[in-house]
């Protein structure tokens, strides 16, 4: 059945429900951006009209928000808790509503077990007969939850599941015998999913698939009266919660900035000004995000102190045409050093606040520096317009999203993976099912008449040859290109290495998340033995890494020119 774009969010509006103060955030949410959803909706219609869309079922089981895991969000959604999940979830679920699918959205594990069909009660009671939807998306809480509830037809139907995961997980943490032997064993990983079924809140690694959210939208008439009411010396801290206020030097660093600055803060607080926040800061306490933006509207620099790590807000500043003020990092974060991101199945290093502002959208919108180098705070202040990357759009999320639906397919292999039989990892057995094209500084794979069929297509493959110590991340980004994991199963063949001019002293199929890879030392080539190994955040000082890199389109990372 061909999927039809709804405009109207009445529905989705009723489904969801109110029953938790998280659920009406996320309603609330839902209502103000419905007109720039419908726009969007309308606009994707007509250049994906000629398009088969197949309608899908999809099942959304939003784990963190079932009591049985605790729910200690939805409480604090008026007291400045972290409102970063339900602004994602409230973007996903209208994206799947106005894309045309047919959703069922469950935040209890009785209407799981509803949904699915399974008897109630706990056990593992496996659930019979087939899968009554397509699409399962949910996170690690409902992952857990479905393990226990769905018993052995988990490992059976979880080629259909896509986990929502903020800050992503890596091919090392997300094998369950490699991560327990090699020292990467986390509370979260370990489910041997495909690592592009965990979809995050920034394009982290292309190891997993960029979700999104949206950020509101302005137009003309909007963009001209912002830049009128901007108030020049009109500066907004970022951080609803006091405590995120009390890190240290920020003191000194306020009083400069007071200096030069009306400061406005967005603290939640119950009954008295948190001892935390200055006196000459104005406090309008937690704001409703329709408030927020209109705060934002009139300030011209929007200031993070360092946490929360990748939330929403920068990008929301951002488009309402403030400037981000960020801390850098010295050394970066990450899990081996932070406490915040220690136990996160990732060792991805954070190199400011907001990595993402910082690398993908950068001067003169986003201003990241060392706070405790005074001279480089001493920022100058410019116009700068309002700018939102097109892939936090309702356009962009929706084209994003409906890509993934109509082509990531992990119940079916991608492409003709040898491991089953080493000797087949060597070249002509099979015959490689490309034609190999060198140019001056990436070897070009032009796949042949017989070549799989491959979703991003195969005809956007460079592959590359990563120094050491790099990863296919930072390889291909240097290249302005990026890495795309669907296509490593296609350059783990002796033909790769050759294409790639090294010279292989020796052949070897081994389970490691650096492989493909050359040994630097004795010229000794490695092909990997474990498609779900494959990964593009894995360094290794002593290897030298082969990459599967591919274009972009401008302001979508996660779609490739010919991806549509
Ligand atoms: N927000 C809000 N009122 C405020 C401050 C923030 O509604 O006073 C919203 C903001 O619009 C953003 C969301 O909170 O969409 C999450 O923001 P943040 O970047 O702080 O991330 P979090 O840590 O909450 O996930």
């Amino acid at each position: 059945k061909q999927a039809v774009v709804r405009s109207d969010l009445g529905p989705l509006l009723e489904q969801v429900g109110s029953g938790k103060e998280s659920l009406s955030f996320m309603r609330r949410r839902m209502r103000r951006l419905a007109v720039q959803w419908a726009v969007a909706a309308r606009r994707l219609d007509e250049r994906l009209r000629s398009r088969q869309r197949q309608q899908k079922r999809v099942l959304v089981h939003v784990g963190f928000l079932t009591e049985e895991s605790g729910d200690v969000f939805s409480p604090k959604v008026l007291k400045g808790g972290p409102l970063g999940e339900m602004v994602q979830w409230a973007d996903i679920l209208t994206a799947l509503h106005v894309l045309g699918h047919n959703l069922k959205i469950s935040v209890s594990v009785k209407e799981l077990q509803g949904f699915l069909g399974v008897p109630p009660g706990r056990g593992s009671c496996p659930l019979r007969g087939p899968l009554p939807f397509d699409l399962i998306y949910t996170d690690y809480h409902g992952l857990q939850q479905m393990k226990q509830h769905m018993g052995l037809s988990l490992r059976k139907h979880k080629c259909h599941i896509r986990v929502i995961d903020t800050f992503g997980t890596e091919p090392a943490y997300n094998h369950e015998e490699y991560a327990t032997l090699h020292g990467y064993r986390t509370n979260w990983g370990y489910w041997n999913l495909n690592c592009r079924q965990y979809m995050t809140m920034f394009p982290h690694t292309p190891d997993n698939s960029f979700m999104g959210f949206v950020a509101e939208e302005m137009n003309e008439t909007e963009r001209l009266s912002i830049q009128r009411e901007k108030v020049n010396n009109m500066v907004v801290v970022y951080g609803k919660e006091a405590n995120m206020w009390k890190v240290g030097g920020k003191d000194k660093f306020l009083t400069i900035l007071h200096r030069y600055m009306d400061i406005h803060g967005t603290v939640y607080y119950e009954t008295q000004r948190p001892p935390e926040v200055p006196a000459f800061v104005r406090n309008h306490g937690l704001l409703p995000q329709h408030e927020l933006q209109q705060l934002l509207r009139k300030a011209k620099l929007f200031v993070g102190f360092g946490f929360p790590y990748e939330g929403p807000a920068p990008l929301e500043a951002i488009a309402n045409g403030c400037i981000f003020l960020q801390p850098k990092f010295h050394p970066p974060r990450s899990s081996l050093n932070n406490e915040f991101f220690r136990g996160k199945p990732m060792s991805r290093e954070v190199s400011s606040q907001h990595p993402y502002a910082e690398q993908y959208i950068g001067r003169p919108h986003v201003i990241t520096v060392d706070y405790n180098n005074s001279e480089e705070v001493e920022v100058v202040i410019r116009e700068v317009e309002p700018f939102l990357p097109y892939e936090y759009t309702c356009e962009g999320m929706l084209e994003r999203v409906n890509a993934y639906i109509q082509h990531q397919d992990f119940c079916h292999l991608d492409g003709p993976f040898p491991s089953a039989n080493d000797s087949k990892l060597w070249p002509g057995n099979p015959p490689s099912p490309f034609v190999l094209l060198p140019n001056s500084t990436v070897v070009v794979w032009a796949p042949n008449v017989t070549a799989p069929a491959c979703w991003p297509p195969l005809s956007a493959l460079r592959l590359l040859l990563a120094r050491e110590a790099f990863s296919c991340v930072k390889t291909c980004q240097d290249s302005g290109l990026v890495c795309e994991p669907a296509f490593f199963n296609f350059i783990n063949n002796m033909e790769a290495f050759n294409g790639l001019d090294v010279q292989c002293e020796a052949l070897e199929a081994e389970k490691n998340h650096v492989f493909p890879a050359v040994a630097v030392e004795r010229r000794e080539c490695f092909l990997q033995k474990e498609p779900l190994l494959f990964s593009c955040a894995g360094v290794s000082t002593k290897h030298r890494r082969l990459c599967p890199c591919r274009d972009y389109l401008p302001g979508q990372v996660a779609l490739c020119r010919e991806c549509l």
